[in-house]
């Protein structure tokens, strides 16, 4: 008995000594060190160090893959942050990677497949509600201005709520808007500017995914450095001549042999569906040795591999994927990952 009112006694003191620190100092010191760390987590030196940035937001391809977000690219330059692609999930590693989003200047679509788009309505709302003070500018191809409205429609209602919620002067109405910008480039057009800013400049021009009609790439340069997103696409003369002495080419990679094994497999399990659908993503991509062809033509510096596709869930498959592309390129060759970041710094 006497055991047992000392112990009772123990467990008091000790549920109030911890009732002490969770409400004491000790615990008001984390809270205020860990609200400041992330209220001033944002790392705004990148827009104005002269150099030209990249990060992969996003580096899986259509299906959903449990460690990449869909496909998005990040360039900070010049005062600004641009996105290539908004694919679904990017959004929370744009944020992770604590970009500075308020700056958000530019969106770029590389094309209208749901895993290029399918945040984008996060990306402006976002920004939007991070404080970006202008409207949205996205480019893309013909119909990127009905998925511009579309996602306006859409969140609309989330828009008035909160304008409504924090008073105009806090949430401007007027900043919360995308604007679409179509980027028409008539077959036989090679390249196009798309806008220059600071000395950040944008130029875009077709590949070949068909049936999808168009697709995009784009070239960004900046102080002399040039970094090229392939989009979408076969193995194209256009990434060819446009990815010439860049820095960074970013080329999509699907690796047929994997997906061919996976289509046996499907038609010998009686998945016929499967097994077509497996078989038919393979013929408007380029494999890993054929991007690494194409880099070595274009005598790029770095090869980045994105739009990584199947999933690859360990090493033995990342090195399957990359089996072969060192015979085709003796630039550095890199399997994409979501959060990589590449600095390049200014040539004048
Ligand atoms: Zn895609
Ligand atoms: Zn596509």
């Amino acid at each position: 008995m006497k055991r047992l009112i000392v112990a009772g006694l123990a467990l008091l003191l000790l549920i109030g000594t911890t009732g002490y620190v969770l409400r004491g100092p000790l615990i008001d010191a984390v809270v205020a060190q860990r609200s400041a760390a992330t209220l001033t987590r944002v790392d705004r030196s990148t827009l104005t160090d002269g150099h030209l940035h990249v990060w992969l937001c996003g580096t899986a391809a259509a299906l959903p893959d449990p460690d990449r977000a869909g496909p998005c690219t990040a360039i900070v330059a010049g005062g600004q942050l641009v996105l290539i692609d908004a694919g679904p999930g990017s959004w929370r590693v744009v944020d992770g990677l604590n970009l500075p989003v308020a700056a958000l200047s530019a969106v770029l679509i590389t094309h209208l497949h749901s895993d290029h788009i399918g945040e984008l309505g996060e990306a402006i709302q976002q920004s939007w509600i991070a404080g970006r003070s202008e409207p949205l500018p996205v480019y893309g191809p013909p119909g990127i201005d009905h998925v511009v409205n579309g996602f306006a429609q859409a969140y609309g209602a989330d828009v008035g709520y909160r304008v409504t919620h924090h008073d105009d002067a806090y949430m401007p109405h007027a900043a919360a808007a995308a604007t679409a910008n179509v980027l028409p480039l008539p077959v036989g057009t090679d390249r196009s500017p798309v806008f220059e800013r600071d000395g950040l400049s944008v130029s875009v021009f077709r590949v070949d995914h068909a049936p999808v009609d168009v697709a995009y790439g784009y070239r960004i340069e900046y102080r002399g450095r040039v970094v090229v997103v392939s989009g979408d696409t076969k193995p194209s003369a256009s990434v060819r001549r446009n990815a010439q002495g860049a820095d960074l080419l970013l080329h999509e990679a699907l690796d047929t042999r994997l997906t061919e094994r996976a289509s046996e497999q499907a038609t010998s399990l009686g998945m016929s569906r499967v097994a077509k659908l497996a078989l038919d993503v393979g013929n408007y991509h380029t494999t890993p040795i054929q991007a690494a062809q194409i880099a070595a033509d274009a005598g790029v510096q770095t090869l980045v591999l994105t739009h990584v596709f199947p999933p690859l869930p360990n090493a033995v498959a990342r090195r399957l994927f990359m089996a072969g592309t060192a015979e085709m390129f003796a630039g550095e060759r890199v399997l994409g990952e979501d959060g990589m970041r590449f600095d390049l710094a200014p040539l004048r």
